[in-house]
């Protein structure tokens, strides 16, 4: 096999694969290294895909046990953890397996390696198995080492009793009671799972409201939902230490009245961020900076410092969303072979995959009142959609934010049935620059 390539992608995740299958389907010669031993990254592997299947699976066994309000009456509804799990798992095989398929269809060369910057166009892939170190020269290289999550200070991950999302997504029990520190949307994803499998789930956060960076009434609303689920919520506290009793976990707590309280539980998911993967590239001595916050500094283009490397994904700033890193893929692989990609950053949408699903694009009403921003709100509940109704999902609204003087959308955020998919209608007539009448007056 010849070692020389025109590109070569560091990290198979969402913003690796779709920029070397993009690549090579410009006629660049491209080559991708993947450490992990399938590709498709944190979000087919332990992200987007297997909290998505168990969000499906827990909501069917949470629908079904309660079927007989609806004068549906079935036998004992058994929970089969084992199975769902197997179940998960299959999804997340069959979409690595088809990014693998993907990269021989078009041509893409897979190392499995850790791969780390030799020089401007030689990159060392280490075999983590075999121990070997092989060289490959590339014309241009791109950075796709995503991020992996963040603890507190001191406290580590054994992934059973103190886990990450990681481990929240592959537990073998169901949690008596389970702790999350964070009440960001992963953390709120996975503790609705486990709490409609039959945990008590409590939410631990620092700020005196969940889902920081989201539309404030939509956040308000979508924790009084959260808390009629049951899940309880601490704001305004601090987790101070996690001790692991190896069979539970002790969390001390520090609420906003200066009171210190210890809470046991079984098991403590601490989802409080995710941190870029920028360790152990080199990138300081080939000359490549690094943002205060870890993220690589990148230009317009995705061009680091040096300028035959570019950057993109979760390694660099903005939403750490598949979608955002995919986009961006395909950009950098037509900037790479002389066309003009781009990637418009007002239009990215954001879901939370919890019942009812919460999605929001463009701005929050706090982000336009910062920028000193005239704007209309529109507003409509579901309590008078005649559908959700009907299908007894009618909690939540839609809020619409557009310009004052041109009408033309700035913002959309919906909590409630179907957000997920309804979102994408808005982020199409946000790319045609529509008003919010252009919406209105087109017949649904
Ligand atoms: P990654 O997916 O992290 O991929 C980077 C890859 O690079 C990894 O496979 C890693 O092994 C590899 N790598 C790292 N260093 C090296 C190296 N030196 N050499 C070779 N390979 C290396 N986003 C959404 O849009 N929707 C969702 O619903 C959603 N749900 C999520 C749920 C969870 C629980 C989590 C954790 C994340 C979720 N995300 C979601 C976020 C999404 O997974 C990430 O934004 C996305 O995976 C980023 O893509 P990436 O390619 O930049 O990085």
């Amino acid at each position: 096999m010849s070692n020389k390539f025109q590109a070569v992608v560091i990290g198979g995740g969402p913003a690796g694969y779709v920029c070397s299958i993009r690549l090579s389907q410009l006629g660049i010669k491209t080559a991708c290294i993947e450490s992990r031993d399938t590709l498709g990254g944190t979000c087919l592997n332990i992200g987007c895909i297997p909290s998505k299947s168990l969000l499906h699976l827990s909501e069917n066994f949470f629908n079904a046990k309660n079927l007989s309000n609806l004068g549906i009456e079935t036998g004992d509804i058994k929970l089969n953890l084992d199975k769902m799990m197997k179940n998960k798992n299959k999804a997340v095989t069959i979409l690595t397996k088809g990014v693998e398929f993907l990269f021989k269809k078009n041509k893409v060369t897979y190392f499995k390696g850790v791969g780390s910057l030799k020089s401007s166009n030689k990159i060392s892939i280490h075999d983590k198995q075999t121990k070997k170190e092989t060289i490959i020269e590339a014309g241009k290289i791109v950075i796709c080492t995503g991020s992996e999550p963040i603890s507190l200070p001191k406290i580590n991950f054994d992934e059973k009793i103190i886990v990450s999302s990681t481990g929240a997504l592959s537990l073998n029990s169901v949690p008596k009671k389970m702790l999350i520190v964070g009440g960001g949307y992963i953390g709120l994803e996975m503790g609705s799972v486990w709490s409609r499998l039959g945990s008590e789930v409590h939410v631990v956060e620092f700020l005196d409201h969940i889902t920081p960076g989201m539309d404030r009434e939509i956040s308000k609303e979508f924790m009084k939902i959260l808390e009629k689920q049951g899940i309880k919520f601490h704001l305004e506290s601090k987790v101070e230490k996690i001790k692991n009793n190896n069979n539970s976990a002790t969390v001390s707590i520090l609420n906003k009245e200066g009171k210190k309280s210890d809470f046991k539980c079984d098991v403590v998911l601490v989802s409080v961020g995710r941190k870029p993967n920028t360790k152990n590239l080199n990138l300081e001595k080939i000359g490549i900076k690094i943002n205060k916050n870890m993220t690589i500094k990148i230009n317009k283009n995705f061009q680091t410092d040096v300028k035959n490397i570019y950057a993109i994904g979760d390694v660099i700033e903005g939403p750490m969303l598949a979608h955002k890193a995919e986009e961006e893929g395909i950009a950098v692989a037509e900037l790479i072979a002389g066309q003009s990609g781009h990637v418009n950053y007002d239009v990215i949408p954001g879901v939370i995959y919890t019942s009812p699903e919460v999605a929001s694009i463009g701005k929050t009403e706090e982000q336009l009142k910062k920028d000193n921003k005239k704007y209309k709100i529109g507003k409509f509940p579901f309590m008078a959609n005649s559908r959700a109704k009907a299908i007894n999902e009618a909690e939540g609204f839609v809020k619409m934010l557009s310009d004052q003087e041109t009408d033309k959308v700035l913002g959309v955020h919906i909590i409630g049935p179907h957000a997920g998919e309804m979102i994408a209608e808005v982020a199409v007539a946000m790319e045609f620059g529509a008003s919010s009448e252009d919406i209105a007056r087109t017949c649904h």
